[in-house]
């Protein structure tokens, strides 16, 4: 779930308050977590911009505080408590201020929320924001207002987001929520309720308003999109990635989260297919070893997972592929740990997101398996992991010195305003000088030097 772009985007500071209109009822929105945290806070802008709710950049001056949050590791849920701490001494200087925490938290601790933390007074859950706007005027006359129902259909599927990417050339679109696959580590499946797709029309017209507006770039995002279906598999993942990418030749598409046990060839061979379809997977394995894959609960072995590689290599060569790794699960032992170490090497991970197992309340895991991998392993363990990930990073960057690359432009380097970042196909990130071109173009760039996390290069000519 979390990767590049999530980083890139989560904990955005809400931006574009003339958006508004003037004199609107002020909201400050905060968003933790995920992309689909982030494309959640844009559909909650939109719910609430139709009532009169504008945008401000400052919390300092917010009528309603919305913070959206993720329960994905107790350290997670951590952050979300200091920040509200934060938000105390608010509460005594304006009274009427509303403080609401919406997303997989309030879906968690429910009620508990309200019990545990007296500043809050809204609990909204992943699928209840169309009610938002009644339970802010419940809160407003004094009563806390918490809904956290889960709905087997809602997909917020033709409300038009209000964007947060700050350049302008890249989108987070939702096609499906929830999930169905309980993994035994995971809250995903309690905090977001049941998996479900996304009506096709509404996702190919809210594509298509992204192409009109100037969009360059989408993710489509799903816990699991190998299973995205509709209508009894009239219109599978495969189908809607061809749809997506016969819009406009020029808009680049990506998805986030791929599952190996699902990832299907005719997926592999639609992204073949066609250019525009990024050659970069985000595939996530978790372990190495099957014994920890099997108490995982993740449904497919080691070497099912090295079958899906190989079909990624030989179908897509020029394919970038990433993944997710658990340090310390339950009962994790050194031989489990070596298999992990193995897995990285054979594979050759382009990058990978890297956690400690963090028990989550109420998982199968919590229920039944014991937590019994003592924290300073854990940590031993990461740093290995990481370690080993960067090593093969730069590897992986180094083969790239020497090519060109074609590079659609973000923004500017954080290092310098005289150069520019972008990224390749493959999801690398390219730094290079600005020369005449801006953010959203695409430019050829040849790649002269790298780190384990950065291209280096230079525009060249097509
Ligand atoms: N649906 C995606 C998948 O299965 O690959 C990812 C979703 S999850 C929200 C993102 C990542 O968080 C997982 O791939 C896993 O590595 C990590 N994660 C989930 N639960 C965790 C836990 N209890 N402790 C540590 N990491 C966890
Ligand atoms: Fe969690 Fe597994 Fe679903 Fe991913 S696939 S969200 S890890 S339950």
């Amino acid at each position: 779930m979390v990767n590049i772009l999530a980083e890139r985007l989560a904990n955005s500071k809400p931006i574009n308050k003339d958006k508004f209109k003037k004199g609107a009822t002020k909201l400050y929105l905060e968003t933790y977590g995920c992309q689909m945290n982030v494309a959640d806070s844009e559909v909650v802008i939109s719910i609430l911009n139709k009532e009169g709710f504008g945008l401000v950049d400052s919390y300092k001056s917010a009528d309603l505080i919305l913070i959206n949050t993720c329960s994905i590791r107790d350290n997670a849920e951590q952050r979300i408590f200091n920040r509200l701490n934060e938000f105390k001494h608010l509460k005594k200087q304006n009274k009427s201020l509303l403080i609401g925490i919406i997303g997989c938290m309030a879906e968690r601790l429910k009620e508990k929320l309200i019990e545990k933390e007296k500043l809050v007074d809204l609990v909204v859950g992943p699928d209840a924001y169309r009610s938002l706007p009644q339970l802010v005027q419940k809160a407003e006359s004094g009563q806390k207002a918490v809904n956290v129902l889960l709905s087997r259909e809602e997909t917020y599927a033709e409300i038009s987001p209000v964007r947060l990417s700050k350049n302008g050339v890249s989108a987070f679109v939702s096609i499906m929520r929830g999930c169905d696959n309980m993994c035994s580590y995971c809250v995903v499946p309690y905090t977001r309720g049941r998996e479900r797709s996304r009506n096709p029309q509404t996702i190919i017209k809210e594509v298509q308003e992204l192409i009109d507006n100037g969009y360059k770039e989408l993710t489509l995002l799903g816990q699991n999109v190998d299973k995205y279906n509709w209508n009894n598999g009239s219109v599978k993942f495969a189908d809607l990635l061809e749809m997506t990418a016969k819009l406009d030749p020029n808009l680049r598409i990506r998805f986030s989260t791929s599952y190996p046990q699902d990832m299907t060839d005719e997926v592999l061979y639609t992204i073949a297919k066609y250019d525009n379809i990024c050659k970069y997977i985000h595939l996530p394995v978790q372990s190495g070893s099957n014994a920890v894959l099997k108490r995982m609960k993740r449904g497919y072995t080691r070497e099912w997972y090295m079958d899906r590689i190989n079909a990624i290599k030989t179908i897509v060569p020029d394919c970038s592929i990433s993944s997710d790794f658990i340090a310390g699960f339950c009962s994790e032992t050194e031989e489990d740990h070596k298999d992990t170490l193995s897995i990285m090497k054979l594979v050759g991970f382009d990058y990978s997101y890297m956690f400690k197992y963090s028990e989550r309340p109420d998982t199968y895991a919590a229920k039944r398996l014991d937590d019994n991998v003592p924290d300073e392993v854990k940590s031993r363990r990461l740093k290995e992991i990481i370690e080993l990930q960067n090593y093969l990073s730069l590897v992986s960057n180094k083969r790239d010195i020497g090519k060109t690359f074609e590079v659609l432009i973000e923004g500017e380097s954080k290092k310098s305003s005289e150069r520019l970042f972008g990224r390749n196909s493959q999801n690398k990130v390219i730094v290079f000088d600005k020369k005449d071109s801006k953010i959203g173009d695409y430019v050829m760039v040849k790649v002269n030097e790298c780190s384990s996390a950065t291209l280096l290069g230079e525009i060249v000519d097509n």
